[in-house]
């Protein structure tokens, strides 16, 4: 099975959609990438949706990958008498570490850390942004604020902190908990939420050691600022715009979306554009005309994925969203324009073997017209580099490595194949173009270019390449 687009489709499973059946209809209607959100799964559901994943992979014999999305240190306030406080504009309000229940004069905050990151000066948003607070006076345990924006705050609510910088870990305990139990699993990915600096990523890679790639979810102004830095130590971006949106004026997000992608491209690292991608879904089979603007800019931007939360988990049509998203993608990639800008966004290899023979392999494709481009990549690295060159053939990845064939199902326009290692160079050379054809991505009588690094197997050795013919023999067996 081969799809027709190179940009990927990330689907949250959800109510609407976390049962094999659906599961199964998704992945045919183009999800490469399913993902489970710790806000709402236990453990055991974590893994029956797991399982329910490796049967259709099985099934249909293609790798899938799947991301688990840890919640992160989600701040709320306490709760009040009532349920509810009425804060006026113009209103003193104060956030404490007093348990009672709250009034329209003040509530607790119980997350001690936040009263040492907060200063006069700082902005605090409560409801997903809708309730505005300036701090006035900040101590160890009492903010003491001004209401800009009122409105009805009812208990629970989430706060966040966009100017400070609190001094916890992306990781709470549940987070911790959620992780063990997710990498016992055999996820492919973990999303860390709230990121605010590379060692929060440091501390998850020390936890996951390799058994699961790291997408660090930019949606705090901090890591904005720090994205050079993180884009170093993280396997992956996700540009997260649910909660961007709230943490910095709606307006800003446009931008800083196209600042992520393009770091993340020129960094070679994946990039998933997420949240709201087609909102109306949820309730509604067609798109508004901004939505699929909306998916037509991120893959214009030559994002790796574009994701559905709560239009494939929540909503009434799942199944249609994938398909939406995948006619979108199949349209914008075959316009002219589209690889206009790819080639005008395209960054320069690095000095390394492997982005000079990704780039040349990228010429030699395109120059002779080949039919496919086809890495052999143990642990994925040159098939990523490859794709960061955003070629216009298509690009397969041979792997020996399930973790790797599943890992690589985010990225850009890689075609993933798990297959044992080649044996020698003629092996190589015979076993890529038998797969090619095999797939659909080389007819009989065309030329593929492959790259690989020999001896095959050792990691960072990328040094090979071979134009070859897909014989007619290609599909005898
Ligand atoms: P969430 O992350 O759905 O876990 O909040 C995505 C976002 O904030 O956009
Ligand atoms: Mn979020």
């Amino acid at each position: 099975m081969r799809r027709l687009r190179r940009t990927k489709i990330v689907a949250t499973l959800g109510p609407a959609s976390g049962n094999p059946g659906t599961i199964a209809r998704l992945f045919e209607a183009g999800a490469d990438v399913f993902r489970i959100n710790m806000s709402h799964s236990s453990h055991d559901r974590m893994r029956e949706l797991v399982a329910a994943i490796r049967a259709v992979e099985k099934d249909c014999n293609r790798p899938i990958g799947i991301l688990v999305d840890l919640q992160g240190p989600k701040l709320r306030v306490g709760t009040f008498t009532g349920g509810s406080a009425m804060l006026d504009k113009g209103a003193t309000f104060v956030l404490d570490a007093d348990t009672a229940p709250g009034d329209a004069t003040r509530v607790n905050l119980p997350h001690p850390e936040i009263f040492a990151g907060v200063q006069a000066g700082h902005t605090l948003l409560l409801d997903d942004g809708k309730i505005r607070l300036t701090t006035i006076e900040a101590g160890k345990d009492r903010i003491v604020t001004r209401v800009e924006v009122g409105g009805k705050l009812s208990d629970r609510k989430g706060v966040s902190v966009p100017d400070s910088i609190i001094p916890f870990s992306a990781l709470t305990p549940k987070d911790r908990s959620d992780l063990d139990a997710a990498l016992d699993a055999g996820i492919d990915w973990v999303g860390l939420s709230f990121v605010q600096r590379p060692d929060d990523i440091a501390e998850a890679k020390k936890i996951t050691r390799g058994r699961a790639a790291v997408m660090a979810k930019i949606e705090k102004p901090q890591a904005v600022h720090r994205l050079d830095e993180i884009i170093d130590i993280a396997d992956a971006l996700m540009v997260a715009r649910g909660d961007l949106g709230v943490e910095m004026p709606l307006e800003k997000v446009p931008g800083i979306q196209k600042q992520i992608t393009r770091t993340a491209r020129r960094a070679g690292k994946p990039v998933v554009v997420a949240t709201q991608m087609l909102e109306s879904m949820i309730s509604s089979p067609v798109p508004t005309r901004a939505e699929v603007s909306d998916v037509a800019t991120a893959i214009f931007d030559g994002a790796d994925a574009v994701m559905l939360s709560a239009e494939s988990a929540a909503g009434q049509f799942p199944v249609e969203a994938v398909a939406t998203m995948n006619r979108i993608a199949e349209e914008v990639e075959s316009e002219d324009t589209y690889h206009t800008i790819m080639n005008a966004q395209h960054a320069e290899p690095e000095a390394t073997g492997a982005d000079a023979i990704a780039a040349a392999t990228r010429q030699i494709a395109e120059t002779l017209d080949l039919s496919a481009i086809v890495c052999w990549t143990s642990s994925g690295s040159t098939g990523l580099r490859v794709s960061r060159e955003r070629p216009q053939v298509p690009i397969v990845a041979i792997s020996p490595n399930l973790a790797t064939g599943r890992k690589l199902s985010v990225a850009w326009g890689i075609h993933c194949v798990v297959a044992e290692d080649a044996r020698d160079q003629d092996d190589m050379v015979e076993r890529a173009c038998r797969l090619a054809f095999k797939d659909g991505i080389a007819k009989a009588g065309r030329r593929v270019i492959i790259v690989a690094g020999v001896p095959l197997g050792t990691p960072g050795a990328t040094n090979m390449i071979r134009i070859a013919f897909v014989g007619a023999e290609a599909g005898d067996d």
